[in-house]
């Protein structure tokens, strides 16, 4: 009988969404009429851009003529006219790549977890609570000792690095899911500073960096001074261009990054990354490259704006709702998350129960992202106007009540 990999067993038993789905569905074969709103899972509503949709019908035409058929790709890392694509994106940020600092993924979620596989098991992990389960759960199943920083009201839900404490690893999101807090520079570089002194390595999470407004919120982390020596970057195009369905996304490594191994080898991180890729991975369909490429032309970025400009809109119009019924939160701005301070002294599944059961409104509780979300709320700008409306009316009579 083979034996499991029993740190799964020290996994959390009900991922949040399966609990949240579990708690709808009941309320659902209660209330079968009931007109319910969902403002709680991220997934995006538009249809992806129209130049993706004709970038990636040319790829599927190719695919079908035996002149342009393409079957594995040679390196897996993905084609350079993606990749060129994404460097080009990256120098509006004054972002200098070289190609093979990228790979192109089937999502940001993946590599999120299967970086983990490049570092050894007894390294510390730092990681801010609360967060994208993935960070947590990934390095739990493969045995590490997780530490956590708190983001937490006092520090506006952007935890700040303590120097009394060690960590190898260091995951930060930013803009943040769940909070929708967002780093500025300077609050980066003091990560940035903190990782070099202790030799860490910062796994930064950018997948919502299309949403941001302000001028001192960097898309990348290399976009601060110091970056590419201590940090791998990992993007999506899930919420940038609508492509959850699509599924593609890039990590990049830079070639400055290095480790000393116990035998005192140089190691590059890009190179064994590269190898355990090469190894488990075989890229990403040629047509949903296709279609990738195109979200990053003059036309592409245009189009996906008229998206992301369409969810700030409902971000806004929820967190003017915040404002009206002086509930305090985070996000709104930069980010497509309002994370809310629960009413009247509410649990995060208090305040669920309590929308859900009288006036149809589907939240996340905080408290399933970690323990300084318990008292937290998380509502997304995904959805449509109408329903985003409806549903911040509803809450305005309900919470003034
Ligand atoms: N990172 C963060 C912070 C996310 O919220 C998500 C998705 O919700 C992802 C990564 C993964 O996105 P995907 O796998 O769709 O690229």
């Amino acid at each position: 009988m083979p034996t499991i990999n029993e740190n799964f067993l020290k996994l959390e038993k009900n991922y949040l969404f399966i609990n949240i789905a579990k708690k709808v569905n009941a309320f659902l074969a209660e209330n079968p009429d009931a007109p319910l709103i969902r403002m709680g899972i991220g997934d995006v509503t538009l249809p992806i851009a129209p130049v993706c949709v004709e970038a990636m019908k040319k790829g599927v035409e190719e695919m079908g003529v035996k002149e342009t058929f393409r079957g594995y790709e040679d390196s897996g890392a993905g084609y350079d006219f993606l990749k060129e694509a994404i460097a080009g994106y990256y120098k509006k940020f004054h972002v200098s790549l070289e190609l093979d600092e990228i790979r192109v993924n089937d999502g940001a979620k993946s590599d999120c977890g299967n970086i983990v596989d490049i570092f050894g098991n007894d390294n510390v992990v730092l990681i801010t609570d609360p967060a994208y389960p993935v960070y947590v759960d990934s390095n739990k199943m493969s045995g590490r000792t997780v530490i956590y920083v708190d983001s937490n009201e006092a520090n506006g839900f952007a935890a700040r690095p303590d120097p009394a404490v060690h960590a190898d690893l260091i995951y930060l999101c930013s803009p943040n899911n769940p909070t929708g807090s967002a780093y500025t520079r300077a609050q980066l570089k003091e990560w940035i500073d903190y990782a070099k002194i202790n030799q860490a390595i910062i796994i930064y999470d950018a997948a919502y960096e299309a949403f941001i407004t302000d001028s001192d919120v960097p898309h990348s982390i290399y976009e601060v001074e110091g970056a590419k020596e201590c940090a791998i970057e990992m993007c999506s195009l899930s919420k940038t261009a609508g492509f959850t369905g699509m599924r593609c996304g890039y990590t990049i490594v830079p070639l400055a990054l290095h480790v000393t191994a116990s035998n005192r080898e140089d190691v590059s991180i890009a190179q064994i990354w590269g190898r355990r890729q090469g190894s488990k991975f075989n890229g990403v369909s040629y047509p949903v490259q296709c279609a990738a490429a195109a979200v990053f032309t003059d036309e592409g970025l245009k189009q996906i704006h008229e998206n992301i400009a369409y969810y700030q809109e409902n971000a806004a119009i929820i967190a003017k709702t915040m404002d009206e019924l002086r509930i305090q939160y985070t996000g709104g701005k930069n980010s497509p998350y309002i994370w809310l301070k629960c009413p009247n002294g509410m649990s995060s599944w208090e305040l669920f129960d309590y929308l859900l059961y009288e006036i149809a409104v589907v939240g996340t509780p905080g408290e399933g992202f970690g323990k300084n979300g318990e008292g937290w709320f998380r509502l997304t700008a995904f959805g449509d106007r109408d329903r985003t409306i409806e549903a911040m009316e509803r809450m305005k009579k309900l919470i003034s009540k």
